[in-house]
């Protein structure tokens, strides 16, 4: 199956680096080269700003009801080319067809609930203290918007952070991952053919470090947007915050999932297990620290380890794998660390442990347990399909246990009882918690982290506010 190389999409027109360099774009199944990405220069992303300043001075004056028509038939042009933009995404990304396919299908989804949630931006009348005066606060668009998204997810990192742009009037430059770049630019495609004038959007791979300075402190750009790695995030918001930019963190996590004794341990395992190895775990809302209490721990971990077992994995373009490969060699690497790391301060490897062949980066999925608190696995973020796991005693250890880290995206509890419940809400240190459930990060519902997992939310009437600014209008007549 063919795969394209990927251009730049600047001032609505598709073109390559103005030096002409690329970078290698690599199968994740087969460790090949399957084609190259445009390399942006200074002055193309000089270019890419100044776009996205003429841009936004037009889209911001289109009304949000027409702007809502454009994105809705981004979103109908994007369920049209589904299938091709999921064999693009398992290609360069390695997860299953199945879940490329959710991923482009739901984007369409998110799409258009933004489109709609553009129509309910409500500035407010306020009661003045003189009768020939008038009291209004308008919301305005922040203005150009400068994201940088991972190789994860590659078409639903950016979806939600540009719906968010253009629905509020903001124009929208987005660096894509290098590692992963053609099915984002079959998104950027969409929105160019539904209509999205020229300059509103941006495309732009490169030096990351390069490309997110330039444009972080490029007068154009009003707001930064980042996922990924806490340590990259605190680097990009410190440069927002030098420039006076507003930013959104959608950083790391290290979700806790808390079994109580009363939970039904088949039913959750199960529920469980494939959150985990969904994406082959690298995902930010991955299920990763498992507490289970004693009395379940090891019916749990049997029916972990059966669930992993039952696994096929392989190339993700074979419509029966269920796991795919790691999408790049820096996580099969982290991942042969972490175990080999766990098992020497005295975890068990009930299953797994261990790359798969040679070619690609395949790893078996993993269950750990016994872990102790000072194996990394218990402290970083694994991002892969290792699941680790521990026992406790009394529920209040296990909470203690779930807010021990810095981080604060998603928690997990499973539980059949109301205090329990109620104590779980009232003392997880989380920006979003799932109990009795996997993650179901639905558009209408606020989606991001506290403490060092950032701030902001990509979901929710809660994801516009952070591209409008506030204006307050007082009128004497
Ligand atoms: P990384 O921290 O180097 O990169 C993460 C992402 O940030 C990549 O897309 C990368 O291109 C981008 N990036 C890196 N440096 C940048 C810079 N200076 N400016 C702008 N963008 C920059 O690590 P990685 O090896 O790609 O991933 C490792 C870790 O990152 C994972 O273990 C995980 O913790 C985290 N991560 C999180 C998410 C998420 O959804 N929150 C997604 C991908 C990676």
């Amino acid at each position: 199956m063919t795969y394209p190389n990927t251009r730049l999409f600047i001032n609505g027109t598709w073109c390559d680096g103005r030096n002409g360099t690329t970078i290698n774009v690599t199968s994740p199944s087969t460790g090949e080269n399957i084609g190259v990405v445009a390399r942006a220069t200074r002055e193309d992303l000089a270019r890419a700003a100044c776009a996205a300043e003429a841009g936004f001075a037009e889209w911001r004056k289109v009304p949000a009801i027409d702007r809502a028509k454009v994105m809705r038939r981004a979103a109908t042009l994007l369920r049209e080319r589904a299938e091709t933009i999921a064999r693009l995404l398992t290609q360069e990304q390695g997860k299953p067809l199945a879940e490329a396919r959710s991923e482009v299908l739901s984007a369409s989804e998110i799409i258009e609930w933004f489109a709609d949630e553009g129509l309910r931006i409500y500035g407010r009348v306020v009661p003045s203290r003189h009768h020939q005066v008038q009291q209004i606060v308008l919301k305005e668009p922040v203005g150009p918007v400068a994201a940088f998204t991972p190789w994860n997810f590659p078409v639903n990192q950016i979806v939600r952070k540009l719906s968010a742009a253009l629905t509020t009037g903001c124009s929208f430059i987005v660096k894509a991952p290098e590692e992963t770049p053609a099915s984002p630019a079959a998104l950027i495609s969409a929105f160019a053919d539904a209509g999205v004038p020229p300059g509103v959007l941006g495309l732009v791979f490169g030096d990351p470090a390069e490309v997110s300075s330039i444009l972080i402190s490029h007068a154009a750009v009003r707001k930064v947007t980042f996922t990924g790695s806490t340590a990259i995030g605190k680097q990009l918001a410190g440069l927002a915050g030098c420039h006076m930019k507003r930013a959104t963190m959608e950083l790391g996590g290290h979700a806790p999932v808390i079994v109580a004794a009363d939970a039904n341990v088949e039913e959750v395992a199960r529920i469980i297990s494939a959150a985990k190895f969904r994406n082959a775990g690298q995902v930010c809302v991955s299920p990763t620290r498992f507490l289970v209490h004693n009395s379940l721990r090891r019916k749990f971990e049997a029916a972990m380890v059966e669930y992993a077992e039952n696994l096929k994995v392989g190339d993700g373009l074979d419509e029966s794998t269920s796991l795919g490969p790691l999408a790049n060699e820096r996580r099969l690497a982290a991942m042969k660390d972490l175990v080999s790391n766990a098992r020497d301060l005295g975890a068990r490897i009930a299953t797994g442990g261990h790359q798969i062949g040679d070619r690609g980066n395949f790893f078996a999925p993993t269950v750990l347990t016994d872990v102790p608190l000072a194996a990394t696995i218990f402290n970083d973020e694994p991002f892969g399909p290792v699941a680790a796991v521990r026992g406790f005693d009394h529920l209040d250890d296990a909470i203690s246990e779930a807010n021990r880290l810095p981080y604060g995206l998603a928690g997990y509890a499973f539980t059949s009882c109301v205090k329990s419940v109620h104590k779980l809400s009232q003392s997880l240190n989380v920006g979003m918690l799932w109990i009795n459930q996997a993650a179901t990060p639905w558009p209408e519902m606020p989606f991001g982290g506290v403490r060092d997992s950032g701030y902001g939310s990509e979901g929710g009437s809660e994801a516009l506010e952070p591209y409008l600014v506030t204006k307050a209008v007082s009128v004497k007549c």
